[in-house]
């Protein structure tokens, strides 16, 4: 048996990193506080995540309980839209994603690495400075007796896998890069509201002008969620429901959509930011999933992210026989590349380019006036772009420098763009 870890944590990243050390023989320790609620952000997956369901051998069980999701949409007010299909990018990995009950995917995890034999305390973990000057951070006595350890026994390694509680960086007062955006974000389960979908699962982002909207199809329900400037939506009124409400009405695609709309659930509320720690590991602790770093959810990558991390982290530290801090620098490193690049592709959505550019392919279509060289260019700027939203290409270079190239050279009319440009702080009518 190698060393103990203790994971803080078992949401989706801490769950899965300890079943992927317990193969390696850790003895894993995973704390929980169990805070799972009826409605939770995360339903939507994207297909990168298929070989990490793969790995921990849930894919059928995740199926029974999703939606398969085939693809994704982007919607401008108005009309111009671009549908992804999974299954097009390329026959050599899996073409489809699900659509999930989240608290339940979370469940399901949990007791995937339960029944694996892995440990969990059913506790908020407390962590403390370390007093033995060979770790950064401990479990505290409470905490580690919860486990049945001793200051003798402390695990050789914490996990912060607490999510955006970032428990450890707290508490050592690592500071953090922001990105931009300072959003709220509304969402509920809904019967009788409709999502033009082209196929199964489809997943339906709208811009809407002051922010963006979805429409997830689950199992049994459609999920619609708006994710607006924070200080807009306290203009939009005064409790959740009310935003909602107010965001829905004010687009003319989801108020039509919505028309016979019935809450099958209250409305659940979540702050919207970006942030990267500007440091994700110490003496004895490193961090993983949300609790290092998040990306704004758009393009769904958060659990995807917290699957990745995990799996890289395994891969390139706690594989190793002796963890080196060079290590854990590279997993750092590699973690901040993903970040940098789902930032850079997400803002092509923001800054209007990406809408810009379909409404321009549409123009071409419609007039006939597309040469040979057109065609093959759109072509390749497609499957770019749809291989980077489905995870499996987002870091490549080629894909990035596609789409970088035709943002720059292709697209001429900046009317076009700034007129599909999502921008913070204007609301509907105020401009
Ligand atoms: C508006 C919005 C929409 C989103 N939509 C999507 C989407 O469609 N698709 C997608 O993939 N992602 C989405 N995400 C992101 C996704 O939810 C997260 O990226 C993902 O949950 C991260 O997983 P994690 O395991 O790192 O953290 P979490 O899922 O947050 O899990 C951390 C766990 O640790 C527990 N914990 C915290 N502190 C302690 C402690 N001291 N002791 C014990 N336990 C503790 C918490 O209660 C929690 O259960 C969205 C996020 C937002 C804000």
């Amino acid at each position: 048996m190698r060393d103990t870890v203790a994971i803080i944590g078992a949401g989706p990243a801490g769950s899965a990193l300890a079943c992927f050390l317990q193969e390696r023989g850790y003895r894993c320790i995973v704390y929980s506080n169990l805070k799972t609620i009826d409605l939770m952000v995360g339903e939507s997956l994207i297909s990168a995540v298929i070989p990490h369901l793969q790995r921990l051998g849930i894919e059928d069980e995740v199926a029974q309980i999703s939606e398969l999701k085939l693809g994704a949409g982007f919607r401008h007010g108005d009309g111009t839209r671009v549908d992804f299909r999974f299954p097009d990018f390329g026959a050599r990995r899996p073409g489809r994603a699900y659509n999930i009950p989240r608290p339940a995917f979370d469940n399901l995890l949990r007791d995937h690495a339960r029944a694996r034999g892995i440990t969990f305390v059913d506790e908020q973990a407390k962590l403390e400075p370390g007093t033995d000057g060979e770790r950064e951070v401990q479990l505290s006595d409470a905490s580690l007796a919860q486990a049945g350890l001793t200051r003798a026994t402390q695990p050789a390694w914490i996990v912060d896998a607490s999510g955006r509680a970032r428990s450890v960086s707290r508490l050592l007062d690592i500071p953090a890069r922001r990105g931009g955006r300072n959003d709220a974000a509304y969402f509920a389960h809904f019967s009788g509201f409709e999502a033009p979908t082209a196929f199964q699962g489809q997943v339906l982002l709208t811009a809407l002008d002051q922010g963006w909207s979805w429409q997830i199809p689950l199992r049994d329900c459609l999920s619609v969620g708006v994710v607006v400037d924070a200080g807009i939506a306290r203009q939009l009124g005064s409790s959740p429901r009310e935003r909602l409400e107010a965001a829905i009405e004010s687009s003319p695609l989801l108020r039509v959509e919505g028309a016979r709309r019935q809450y099958l659930t209250d409305v659940a509320t979540y702050a919207n930011y970006q942030l990267i720690s500007e440091r994700g590991f110490g003496p004895g602790w490193v961090a993983v999933g949300d609790a290092l770093g998040f990306v704004d959810p758009m393009l769904s990558p958060g659990v995807f992210m917290a699957l990745e991390a995990a799996a890289t982290l395994d891969h390139m530290v706690f594989r190793r026989s002796r963890i080196e801090t060079a290590q854990l620098q590279a997993y750092y490193d590699t973690m901040q590349d993903w970040h940098r690049a789902w930032t850079t592709l997400i803002n092509y959505f923001y800054n209007g380019q990406l809408l810009g550019m379909a409404e321009q392919r549409n123009n071409m279509m419609r007039e006939g006036s597309a040469n040979l060289f057109g065609k093959l260019a759109e072509k390749m700027v497609s499957g770019a772009l749809a291989g980077m939203t489905t995870g499996y290409k987002t870091r490549s270079a080629l894909s990035q420098g596609i789409l970088r190239h035709s943002c720059d050279h292709m697209l001429k009319d900046q009317e076009v763009i700034d007129a599909r440009r999502i921008r913070p702080g204007v609301f509907v009518g105020q401009n």
